[in-house]
């Protein structure tokens, strides 16, 4: 065979389109013909960029991923518009309302502690108190007992 003869069935032996020894001629020559096999590879590969094109479908997901991403750019927007409301009255609110519980913890513990005071103080004076009655009745009973 020869070469343009080969050249012009290359791409029906591509695409499997030849009879049995035609394919068999054309296989037999690129094998010995480097000069045909590199043009049939090339042809092989710009056949599959074909391939690969036709056998491109649309992505059923293709729609909702452009929805996403527009609800996302969306989003990101309405981010850049509460990001400034968030710095100047969020923060600051927060920021005076951690102030105030923690002026409001500090009072709050400074009265639990206080009444803790209060109360142990009460609770001694009771002590006292009880000791100072049995002491008194001690000394009733030992002026009674003389
Ligand atoms: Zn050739």
């Amino acid at each position: 065979m020869k070469c343009k003869e080969v050249n012009k069935k290359l791409v029906s032996y591509i695409n499997d389109e030849l009879s049995n020894t035609e394919n068999k001629n054309v296989k037999s020559h690129l094998e010995s013909c480097a000069i045909c096999n590199e043009i049939a590879v090339e042809l092989q590969n710009t056949m599959n960029l074909f391939d690969d094109r036709i056998t491109l479908q649309p992505n059923p997901f293709l729609y909702t991923r452009i929805l996403q991403e527009l609800n996302n750019l969306h989003t990101v927007q309405d981010n850049n518009g509460f990001l400034p409301v968030f710095k100047k009255v969020l923060l600051p609110v927060m920021f005076s309302l951690l102030l105030i519980f923690s002026v409001f913890l500090g009072i709050t513990l400074g009265n639990i502690y206080e009444t803790n005071q209060q109360e142990k103080e009460t609770s001694s004076l009771t002590i006292e108190y009880f000791f100072n009655d049995l002491e008194q009745e001690t000394v009733e009973v030992s002026l009674l007992n003389e």
